[in-house]
């Protein structure tokens, strides 16, 4: 369930306190490679400030996340999937698969990805 910003595991990553294979950063975002990659490539892409997730947004948050948006497509660029096809999903409460609840995005490729679910 959620946790304060200061027990925050996503938040403990972007504070360095706990390592993650950073692959990129700027002021307000992080991304790393998922320790358990669902696919070739397998990147989490976080907002630096604290948010529990998509119900939870705060002006801060949705700002960053509009940033992701952006960073998404480059980062799929630099990982080799921008011609292959690449997925950009956010899992928002326990029901829908939210284990970690520090708002992020999964950017997934590398292979043919099933599990359309709209
Ligand atoms: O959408 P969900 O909240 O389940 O995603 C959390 C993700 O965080 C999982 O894919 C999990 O593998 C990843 N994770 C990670 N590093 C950690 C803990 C969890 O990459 N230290």
């Amino acid at each position: 369930m959620s946790a304060p910003a200061s027990e925050c595991l996503f938040c403990k990553i972007a504070r360095k306190e706990i390592p993650a294979a950073v692959v990129y950063e700027d002021d307000t975002l992080l991304a790393f490679k998922d320790i358990f990659p669902q696919a070739p490539v397998h990147l989490l892409i976080i907002p630096k400030v604290h948010c529990e997730g998509l119900a939870d947004m705060t002006p801060e948050a949705a700002a960053a996340a509009g940033r992701i948006l952006q960073v998404s497509a480059r980062l799929a660029a630099d990982h080799g999937i921008q011609d292959s096809g690449w997925r950009l999903l956010s899992n928002c409460g326990a029901d829908a698969g939210q284990s970690v609840f520090h708002l992020h995005f999964h950017l997934l490729g590398g292979k043919t990805l099933g599990g359309k679910l709209c």
